[in-house]
């Protein structure tokens, strides 16, 4: 049997039992890592399980500190650390409340906070020990690192903190075996989008919309977004840090 691309890597994944999070997770699984799916849904994560049964599955809320500590004392040390959890509240500025801009940036940015002080310390020593080299990948989105889009108010000021965090993450960690990258994908066929699709005025002409602004006239799939994860995991992006990777199908051009 030849090995995979992540063989011998153990890789924690948030926000795995939907969407982008979960085809990460069978993408890497198929390249050979020992995958932990986490997700606050058990019964998603069930069914990850019943496709998947060599991925390993743990329920977590990403917003509770208690949880992300006994969780990361109960595991092996990881190699890599995919930060996928992330929501959209809509609206523009004036339309924003309170309690969705507290929402959005603790679960976009705080839980990135939480995990990485609760892992890293176990990658680093890893990394050490090993001579190689530990990778943390941060959900942004192409929607606040180049392009502003309407009514992503706390949406765009989130995934903006993420690349900031990342950035630092790369510079304060380069010289320790560890390198830290945000990926920035364009619009993605999931649930969530689904949702927010559903809950328009208009669906119709909503679906039409997000579309449109995708020059490659489609969505993304998940499976578009899987392999820069995959990448991003490996050793073939040992040289890659700090950067913002963006999967967007041309919407920067
Ligand atoms: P999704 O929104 O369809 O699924 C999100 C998952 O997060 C669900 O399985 C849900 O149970 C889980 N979740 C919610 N709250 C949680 C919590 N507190 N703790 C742990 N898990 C929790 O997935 P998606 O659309 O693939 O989005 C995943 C990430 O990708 C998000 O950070 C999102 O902002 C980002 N993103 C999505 C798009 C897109 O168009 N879909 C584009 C760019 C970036």
């Amino acid at each position: 049997m030849t090995a995979g691309r992540l063989t011998g890597k153990t890789i924690l994944i948030t926000a795995a039992a939907q969407g982008i999070g979960r085809a990460s997770a069978l993408a890497c699984a198929r390249e050979g890592a020992s995958v932990i799916a986490t997700d606050i849904n058990a019964e998603l994560l069930e069914r990850l399980c019943a496709e998947a049964p060599g991925i390993r599955t743990a329920v977590l809320d990403v917003r509770s500190d208690a949880a992300v500590s006994a969780l990361a004392a109960e595991l092996p040390a990881l190699d890599v650390l995919f930060n996928c959890a992330g929501m959209v509240a809509n609206g523009s500025v004036l339309e924003c409340t309170e309690a969705d801009w507290d929402l959005s940036f603790d679960l976009n940015v705080k839980s990135m906070f939480r995990m990485t002080r609760a892992f890293l310390p176990g990658m680093l020593a890893k990394a050490a020990q090993s001579g190689g080299s530990g990778s943390v990948i941060n959900m942004a989105s192409m929607a606040s690192s180049i392009k502003g889009f309407a009514n992503r108010c706390a949406y765009g000021a989130t995934k903006a903190a993420v690349i900031g965090l990342t950035k630092s993450l790369a510079a304060d960690y380069v010289k320790a075996g560890l390198r830290a990258n945000a990926l920035c994908p364009g619009t993605v066929d999931t649930p969530s989008l689904r949702g927010r699709i559903a809950s328009a005025a208009d669906p119709v002409q909503a679906e039409k919309d997000f579309v449109a602004r995708q020059p490659m006239g489609r969505l993304a799939l998940v499976e578009d977004i899987a392999p820069m994860v995959v990448f991003l995991a490996s050793d073939e992006s040992l040289f890659v840090t700090g950067q913002t990777m963006l999967v967007d199908g041309g919407v920067t051009i």
